[in-house]
């Protein structure tokens, strides 16, 4: 078996300083030698700068893509990435809507340095090994492999600062766990939901806003008035606004500005349910978004895919909405596309 190994950095690489300070610092050979992974796997590992990826901008994250590209270009059985936890699922989400190889590409990571006592990264190698040379795991989109579980990248979050299984599905189901070393799929009819978006980027600007109750406009009036191209607002319950958000959407609109609502609530489904004063049902009618699965940091990478392919808002709400047929586009105007996307499904 052979596998391609991206090492990033991240916990998983990081070592104790002199002042208790974590700095990542181990290259990908160093990572395999204290893996302990079986003989008869042949690792090519390619090294990018590592660091801790709560500093990766999306062009880092589009960086660390093409080297998993690029190593898939290669006869390999699947590819590993090791990546900080604090933005795994951003990278993840990106590779899931760049790649379309049926190959397994596996993320994982640690939340305890190397050098700590019980260190989980030497298992989580492991385990995402095991899962790339998994026939089982193939035509799944990307995954993630971490402490014991096996997720689909797409909707899965980091949800605790320190448990070893940080990583929880925000909907659906794990796809498997790694035990004593041997892939067992619990979820066998999971396959790839994000649409195939080939390209460089993502480019567009697509800034964040948590909402709260009493939240106002000055947040959204400020996105609107920077120019920026997109908006996740990460909404209450299952994906609710108020009054002030659902006065900002035609203003936000007629700005060429796509609006997207997600849940600051971690788990469960978004669902467009409630009408007047601002409910999730006004807020699409009204123009907006719905994501219905994932939560703000993989609607960004989501969107900002999106708006620079020129996707339709068809399109877009068909690519948030992956379990249904798309909500019918209301009132939605269409964004004027400079490119027309043939692979959106
Ligand atoms: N806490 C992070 C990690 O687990 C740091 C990072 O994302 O690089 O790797």
């Amino acid at each position: 078996m052979r596998i391609a190994l991206v090492a990033t950095g991240g916990t998983i690489s990081s070592v104790t300083l002199g002042d208790g300070s974590r700095s990542a610092s181990l290259q990908g050979a160093e990572l395999v030698a204290a893996s302990g992974l079986p003989s008869d796997i042949d690792v090519r590992v390619s090294d990018l700068r590592p660091r801790g990826s709560y500093s990766f901008s999306l062009s880092d994250m589009s960086e660390i893509v093409d080297a998993v590209a690029t190593a898939l270009l290669d006869e390999v059985d699947g590819v590993v990435v090791t990546h900080g936890t604090d933005t795994l699922e951003e990278t993840a989400m990106l590779a899931d809507i760049r790649l379309h190889d049926a190959r397994p590409v596996v993320f994982t990571g640690a939340q305890r340095t190397s050098d700590e006592t019980d260190a989980d990264g030497a298992r989580n190698l492991r385990d995402a090994v095991t899962v790339a040379t998994s026939p089982q795991a193939r035509g799944r989109g990307v995954l993630i492999a971490f402490g014991g579980h096996v997720l689909a990248a797409r909707a899965t979050t980091k949800t605790d600062t320190t448990a070893l299984d940080a990583f929880r599905p925000a909907v659906r189901t794990d796809i498997g766990m790694v035990r004593d070393g041997v892939f067992a799929p619990t979820n066998d009819s999971a396959g790839r939901l994000t649409p195939h978006l080939p390209g460089a980027g993502p480019a567009a600007r697509v800034e964040i806003i948590h909402a709260y109750g009493g939240m106002g406009r000055t947040l959204l009036d400020a996105c609107r008035n920077a120019g920026v191209d997109g908006l996740i607002v990460q909404g209450t319950g299952s994906g609710n606004g108020n009054p002030d958000v659902l006065a900002a959407l035609p203003e936000l609109r007629a700005a060429g500005i796509v609006t997207v609502i997600t849940s600051r609530v971690p788990s469960g489904p978004l669902a467009a349910r409630y009408s007047r004063s601002g409910g999730g049902r006004d807020l699409v009618d009204a123009g907006a978004i719905l994501s219905t699965d994932l939560r703000a940091s993989q609607a960004r990478v989501l969107l900002a895919t999106l708006l620079d392919a020129g996707a339709s808002v068809r399109e877009m709400r068909a690519a948030f909405a992956p379990d249904a047929a798309a909500s019918s586009p209301s009132t939605s105007s269409r964004i004027t596309p400079p490119s027309i996307i043939k692979e959106l499904s």
